[in-house]
């Protein structure tokens, strides 16, 4: 499994899923849940609406649930719910959780390739270098203990200095 850093717009990236950092709503947001809803158009929020369904009270956080990609290159869309650190979810497990989770999906859909944006970076209000930390954890450990389908897993990052942090966490 290959493991690559790029800085840019995640919504542009052409591999068979990108991951959401969603709420439990499921109803879209800002940063890169609004950036995904856009670029997939309306029909993300109604395949959200009918997934919303099966989880009256919201998407747990640290689950991950996959939808059509619609007007996206990718051809499926995870979204996963981070923690909020605004909202006192500071343990590390829960975005331990979200990443593995978002990987066990991409697995069962038989993705080869999968995107990740900093889950819990924005918004949420985690520390970047805390994010890639675990983000590289999980993944190496995922991609260690033998994951065949899943070939490559990309970490797209907005800005320069989210791509240092996660380049210099990579040790790369
Ligand atoms: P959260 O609520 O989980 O913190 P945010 O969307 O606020 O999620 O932020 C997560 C990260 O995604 C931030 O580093 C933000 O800059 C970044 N981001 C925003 N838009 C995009 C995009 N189009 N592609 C990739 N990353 C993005």
């Amino acid at each position: 499994m290959r493991l690559e850093i790029l800085q840019g717009d995640i919504t542009t990236r052409d591999v068979d899923a990108i991951v959401n950092a969603a709420n439990s709503s499921l109803m879209g947001g800002g940063g890169v849940d609004g950036a995904i809803h856009r670029a997939a158009g309306p029909e993300l929020l109604a395949a959200c609406r009918e997934v919303r369904k099966e989880y009256p009270g919201g998407l747990p956080v640290g689950r991950a649930v996959a939808t059509p990609g619609f007007n996206l290159p990718s051809r499926w869309v995870i979204h996963t719910v981070g923690p909020n650190r605004h909202a006192g979810q500071t343990d590390p497990g829960l975005l331990a959780s979200c990443f593995r989770e978002s990987l066990a999906v991409a697995e069962s859909l038989g993705a080869r390739s999968v995107a990740f944006p900093a889950i819990s970076a924005g918004i949420y209000g985690w520390d970047a270098r805390e994010v890639a930390t675990v983000a590289f954890d999980v993944v190496r450990n995922f991609g260690a203990d033998g994951s065949p389908a899943l070939e490559l897993v990309e970490f797209v990052l907005f800005s320069p200095e989210m791509t240092t942090v996660f380049r210099d966490v990579s040790g790369a």
